[in-house]
């Protein structure tokens, strides 16, 4: 009988090992990084080469190693993190196996230059792919550099499988970033094929952070978290303004107790947050910081991997969409908040709506249907006593039209100048010292959609008498047929009529049998747009898109012409609808002039602070 079974050599048993830790040049870059912020380094650079693959030199202004150290530390399981494994749990420090250095240095060759605080020389290590080869002192600052070069030349297996370095890259970018945004007070350098692809001084500042990593543009764009769940689950960081979108998810970043971490739940937080206000398929940018009691996190999670798992997944999930959902709406909404009475300037318009929220006779909750809300008559017809009998005007700044009520304090009311409307299309509104304007079609989709979205399920068809044809082509006949039930769900029954040709036989109750055809024409656009998707996900997402154009198709029009009363009720509605500030296709619904800058215009500021004499 013949022996068959060998012990591997060890120094082939750590290659083996080594490819498991190092698939690829980022996974080096990762490991030399977190050596480097555990030494305290300040200033960190890198050059690389090829994206790595050529070379990686990494050079730090940390502790250092002294000439012991140095030489110890490509052994197998070096640390000077841990003494044992009970440790493992309560480490801070990022890399703490003792694994990384030994495992580069038996697949590539390593120069390792190091001195410490104490020592006058350096000591100087050179490694061979596991071989060491020299060891010398030089003069060197305190600090570590190290040189890495031939990167699995050892292992032809594994160097094969590297991809282009522009994939390469763009792994090493996502690594570097998220160490970058994790550690602001540190100054990196990254320059790649000789040309300096990162300078980022420290900065205090995650924001600053930001417009050093990508550009200034991001730095206006970006709202600062900071929140506190009842859970004890606490979120910082920044994350970026409806105005701004991306078309991938290059620039979200989550970090839980302080590390880089992969995680479903806080992915769909953050995108649920922003649900109705980006436009499909579109991404924020978010960095977010999320400190949690260790124990709420899976710790039979390996350690080294990025992702990580929560015991509760979905109070993670709300936490994170409900913090960004308040701030979005914070900062959108700070204008039409804190009312105060103004007095009348403006006699000729109706001015001056004071509402007592506390008045059982106005119930602001209960929105008047559709089609009435429509029907108040228009502006031309109205005058100061309709519109107070309509909406029981309690309080206004000339008392000899109508009783004040004493029971009211400035807290109970809500107070707008509706000064009018413009191009039959914005309302301005006057509000504490500024002008807002509000697009009334954004402004009441938004209110629609929002009602619709907690209606819909009861909705209610009419089957129409004159049953509507749309005429379209063969494949959207076939394309909608798939997806019918959807628009069934939605009170919009549709049955195929010829090969081109479908009716409409029930829409609902407020929508014409024309409006729906829009709708559907406009859907199934969106759904041509998006085949490449899965059935599945278009169906997730097709609830959400027939509501949208739902809104839309029932809107009110630019050149509409709308009533003092119409436009108060809109505000009213408005001021009660979540993420008001933009429409469900995310465009604005408001927009708001500062008295502070207008009176810049007018260069008023400037008369007030000086004398011209
Ligand atoms: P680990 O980081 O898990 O301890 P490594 O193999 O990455 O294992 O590093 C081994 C040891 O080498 C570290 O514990 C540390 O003492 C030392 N070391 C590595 N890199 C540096 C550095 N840039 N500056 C100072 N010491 C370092
Ligand atoms: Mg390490």
């Amino acid at each position: 009988m013949t022996q068959k079974i060998k012990i591997l050599d060890p120094s082939e048993a750590i290659k083996i090992a080594a490819g498991e830790v190092i698939e690829r040049p980022a996974h080096i870059i990762k490991e030399l990084l977190e050596n480097s912020i555990d030494a305290g380094a300040k200033n960190i650079s890198l050059h690389l080469q090829s994206a790595g693959k050529d070379l990686i030199k990494i050079t730090d202004d940390g502790c250092g190693m002294s000439p012991q150290d140095a030489e110890l530390c490509f052994a197998h399981h070096a640390t000077s993190k841990i003494q044992t494994v009970h440790d493992l749990s309560s480490i801070t420090t990022y890399g703490f196996r003792g694994e990384a250095l030994s495992s580069i240095a038996s697949v590539s060759h390593v120069e390792l230059i190091t001195k410490t605080e104490h020592d006058t020389l350096a000591t100087k290590i050179v490694i061979d792919h596991g071989n060491k080869i020299q060891t010398s002192n030089i003069n060197h600052q305190t600090g570590t550099t190290l040189v890495i070069s031939e990167l699995f030349k050892n292992i032809p297996a594994r160097k094969k499988f590297l991809k282009t370095d522009e994939t390469e890259w763009n792994l090493i970018v996502t690594i570097f970033q998220a160490f970058a945004l994790r550690f602001p007070q540190i100054f990196f350098k990254v320059f790649h094929n000789d040309n300096l692809a990162y300078n980022c001084p420290a900065t205090p500042n995650l924001k600053s952070r930001c417009a050093q990593l990508w550009n200034s543009s991001i730095h206006e764009q970006l709202l600062e978290l900071s929140a506190e769940s009842h859970e004890s689950i606490k979120i910082s960081g920044a994350i970026s303004s409806m105005h701004y979108y991306r078309f991938n998810r290059g620039q979200i970043f989550t970090f839980v107790n302080n590390r880089w971490v992969k995680n479903s739940e806080i992915s769909k937080g953050i995108l649920k947050g922003y649900e109705g206000v980006l436009p499909f398929q579109k991404f924020p940018a978010a960095f977010i910081f999320i400190d949690i009691d260790p124990k709420e996190i899976d710790v039979n999670i390996h350690p080294k991997k990025e992702e990580i798992k929560f015991l509760h997944p979905t109070t993670i999930q709300r936490v994170v969409q409900n913090c960004i959902k308040n701030q979005l709406e914070t900062v959108a909404t700070r204008t039409l908040e804190n009312p105060t009475i103004e007095k009348v300037q403006n006699p000729f318009v109706f001015t001056n709506f004071a509402f007592n929220k506390k008045d059982d006779a106005i119930d602001y909750n209960k929105v008047l249907p559709e089609a009435e809300f429509k029907k108040l008559p228009t502006q031309s017809k109205l005058n100061h006593q309709d519109i107070f009998k309509t909406f029981n005007l309690i309080k206004q700044e000339n008392p000899s039209k109508v009783e004040p009520d004493t029971n009211i304090t400035i807290d109970d009311l809500e107070c707008f100048n509706i000064i009018g409307q413009l191009k039959k299309t914005y309302l301005l509104v006057e509000k504490n010292s500024d002008l807002i304007l509000i697009d009334q079609h954004a402004a009441h989709e938004r209110i629609l959609y929002e009602r619709f979205k907690s209606t819909s399920k009861k909705q209610e068809h009419v089957t129409l008498i004159f049953p509507h044809i749309v005429k379209l082509s063969a494949d959207q006949v076939q394309l909608i047929e798939k997806y019918e039930k959807a628009f069934q769900d939605h009170a919009i029954l549709i049955e195929r009529f010829s090969d081109y040709e479908i009716i409409i036989q029930a829409t609902p109750v407020q929508m014409t049998g024309p409006s729906a055809a829009e709708i559907i024409k406009t859907v199934l656009q969106w759904i041509e747009t998006h085949q490449d998707l899965q059935v599945d996900t278009i169906l997730q997402k097709l609830h959400e898109k027939i509501l949208i154009e739902k809104a839309c198709k029932t809107a009110f029009k630019a050149g509409d012409l709308l009533s003092i009363e119409q436009m108060q009720s809109l505000l009213v509605q408005l001021q009660q609808t979540e993420q008001n500030f933009c429409c469900p296709h995310g465009r604005p619904t408001m927009w708001t002039l500062n008295l502070k800058d207008i009176e810049k215009q007018f260069k008023r500021d400037y008369v007030g602070s000086k004398s011209l004499f």
